[in-house]
């Protein structure tokens, strides 16, 4: 028994270090969570065998080296966890015990990382992560760089708010697309994307990777009565709060609650990973107190794992637009978060040297705000007598020999005219963010490139539809058609041409910050590296990369090329400019809008100059109040500020 719990807190530290320090867990949430139970049950049956590092009597996490460490005024903690209806009941019959007339809160469990932001007179001034719960990290700088964290708050407010920072999954996807290609590590899920990011001592990185927020909890002496007050009266601070929340006594309605977000769940823009229970009153919260390492009036419902175990079939290799050759598991097919999955990432050659993973094993697959799941881990148990996975030695599409760098995990073809590359730039030009080109998919690329009529970009705006014609499937009107998308693709603004070079480290919104600030290509090209790196959000590895591939002579060919093809090299879209209508001024929302959606509202208001804030304070020069307007627009009437409707919104 003893040498099982040694065991099993050793086995825990690690994968406790391996998550919050490394940001790079080994085993799934799952998995943890299974050892974590059974260490608990042990120690429950054996309180004087416990360790004295055990993890069950800490909160996770530890300081990295290269911030400063941060002594938190107020403890940060953890929750106790349920993975049961009956694990609730137990709960509730707890709470009940003292408070019968108790109600609670509950809302989702952001699975991001927790943070703490300290104002003082207003302004912000310590953020940092939880660390230990006691000594966390300073990394102020870095949570400046999160759009929704408000940097001052009205009223002059001196206050501590806790809450989670996470990476939306579609920033998540973009991040390891990027990685891939640039033969990097992937992250393992949103989460540790987001703790990594966190823990980027670059800030420039931190901002480019749209992290966010929800606030949810008040540190120390608080002037509200419930959870329900501080939701509320955090989102009028002008922090950015959870609206999916339901207020009960009943754990029969809260289980619906369970139920129904569930079945949301893969919905949803970020990850949660379960429904926090918290009560309700704040002075019941109080007398409830805390154990060692979490509050008695809070429990995490933890959902199912969305894990499953399956057989790799086979491994398919594919090679992308920069040369990175991705490995595929063809899988037997498993049910696996409502949908059928038969193929799963296996990222790239370290991580299956890493987790040493055969054709024929038996691997637990996952979903982790991915579109493709990924293979986690072998179960070790079930192998038979599968030989180490054959690694391919050259490329599967042009047979040029693979070369793995030492400073990438991948395979890379660095064949310039390898056709599978060639492809997928072709794809990637002709894409949605790129130049849009209806009718050119990737089977068209197929047969254009195949017929030996198109190897590169530039190429396409040769094609005459004629040539079209010769190619199979290819009728008068589609060749009509899709030579057509392609003239007036030449119209596009520039950025949207930029984007689709496929240039490293330049992503769409890059490429739109690039051409609000140089107005057209060329003046692109003649920019200075610092000048580029100092636009925010961008920085040096951006601006090197540019650099590096306008100086090639193949590079300077094709622009050429795209020019004598009558490209636009102008950017279209609107620059900020000191004439806008509403240049410079600070603008706040408030109410409900009903010709525009928020989003609509904000995207005018900043393409006429403006900067949209959430909260009302002296520097706020406009407030538009819809509907219902409420405390905003109060403030607004104290300060003396300009009000203005919907409908001059609507006229501007
Ligand atoms: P936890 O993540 O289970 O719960 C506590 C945390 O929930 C809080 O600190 C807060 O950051 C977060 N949270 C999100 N939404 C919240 C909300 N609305 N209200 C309050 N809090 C909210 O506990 P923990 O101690 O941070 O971590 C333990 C968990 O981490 C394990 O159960 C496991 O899932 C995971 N873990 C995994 C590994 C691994 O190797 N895979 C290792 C260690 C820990």
């Amino acid at each position: 028994m003893k040498e099982r719990i040694k065991e099993l807190v050793a086995l825990l530290n690690r994968y406790a270090s391996e998550y919050y320090t490394k940001d790079n867990p080994s085993v799934s949430d799952a998995q943890y969570d299974k050892l974590y139970r059974e260490l608990v049950e042990l120690e429950k049956a054996h309180p004087d065998l416990v360790e004295a590092d055990s993890p069950t009597h800490r909160v996770g996490g530890l300081v990295l080296d290269g911030f400063e460490k941060y002594q938190h005024e107020y403890p940060l903690f953890s929750l106790q966890d349920a993975f049961s209806r009956s694990e609730l009941d137990d709960f509730d019959r707890r709470v009940k015990t003292e408070f019968p007339q108790a109600s609670y809160l509950a809302e989702l469990k952001i699975d991001g990382l927790s943070i703490s932001l300290t104002y003082r007179d207003g302004q912000l001034v310590v953020g940092a992560t939880r660390g230990d719960g006691t000594i966390g990290e300073n990394i102020t700088e870095n949570l400046k760089r999160i759009k929704d964290i408000p940097l001052s708050l009205p009223d002059r407010q001196t206050l501590t708010v806790r809450g989670e920072a996470y990476l939306p999954k579609a920033s998540f996807a973009a991040i390891n697309d990027k990685r891939r290609e640039n033969g990097q590590t992937e992250f393992a899920n949103p989460r540790n994307a987001a703790a990594g990011t966190l823990r980027q001592l670059d800030t420039a990185v931190v901002a480019e990777r749209n992290l966010a927020t929800f606030i949810y909890q008040e540190a120390g002496e608080t002037g509200f009565t419930s959870q329900e007050a501080v939701l509320e009266g955090f989102a009028d601070l002008g922090f950015t709060v959870n609206s999916r929340r339901i207020v009960t006594s009943s754990m029969d309605e809260i289980w619906d609650f369970i139920q129904s977000v569930q079945t949301e769940r893969d919905n949803l823009a970020y990850d949660i990973d379960g429904i926090v229970i918290k009560v309700n009153s704040l002075a019941m919260q109080e007398e409830l107190g805390f154990t060692v390492k979490a509050p008695r009036w809070a429990i995490a419902y933890k959902f199912p794992a969305e894990e499953k175990e399956a057989e790799i079939l086979s491994v398919d290799w594919t090679v992308g637009r920069t040369g990175v050759v991705t490995p595929t598991a063809n899988l037997t097919p498993v049910q696996l978060a409502g949908t059928t999955v038969s193929r799963a990432t296996l990222h790239n050659v370290d991580y299956i040297a890493e987790k040493d993973i055969r054709i024929g094993d038996t691997v637990l697959v996952y979903k982790a705000g991915d579109i493709i799941p990924a293979v986690l881990n072998v179960i070790l148990e079930k192998r038979k007598q599968q030989p180490i996975m054959p690694i391919p030695d050259k490329c599967p599409s042009c047979q040029t020999p693979l070369v793995h760098y030492e400073d990438e995990v991948a395979l890379r073809c660095v064949n310039p005219r390898c056709p599978a590359q060639l492809k997928e730039r072709l794809i990637h030009f002709a894409s949605r963010d790129a130049m849009n080109i209806t009718g050119l998919g990737p089977s068209n690329i197929d047969k254009v490139y195949d017929a030996g009529l198109v190897e590169d970009v530039a190429d396409l705006y040769q094609l005459t539809v004629e040539q079209l014609l010769t190619l199979e499937g290819f009728k008068e009107k589609s060749a009509q058609k899709l030579h057509q998308a392609l003239s007036a693709s030449k119209e596009n603004s520039a950025d949207k041409l930029l984007f689709g070079l496929g240039i490293r480290h330049v992503g769409s919104k890059a490429s739109k910050l690039l051409l609000e600030k140089f107005a057209d290509l060329d003046q692109l090209m003649q920019a200075d590296t610092e000048e580029i790196a100092d636009i925010e959000g961008l920085g040096n590895v951006l601006a090197q990369s540019l650099k590096d591939y306008f100086a090639t002579a193949g590079a300077k060919q094709l622009i050429e090329e795209l020019r004598q093809a009558g490209l636009n090299f102008t950017y279209l879209g609107k620059r900020a400019s000191a004439h806008a209508a509403l240049s410079g001024m600070t603008v706040v929302l408030t109410g409900k809008l009903t010709s525009l959606k928020r989003g609509q509202a904000k995207e005018k208001l900043e393409s006429l100059g403006a900067k949209v804030t959430s909260s009302v304070s002296k520097k706020t020069d406009i407030v538009v109040a819809g509907e219902d307007a409420g405390l905003k627009l109060a403030k607004a009437q104290e300060l003396g500020i300009t009000i203005q409707t919907e409908e001059w919104l609507a006229n501007l």
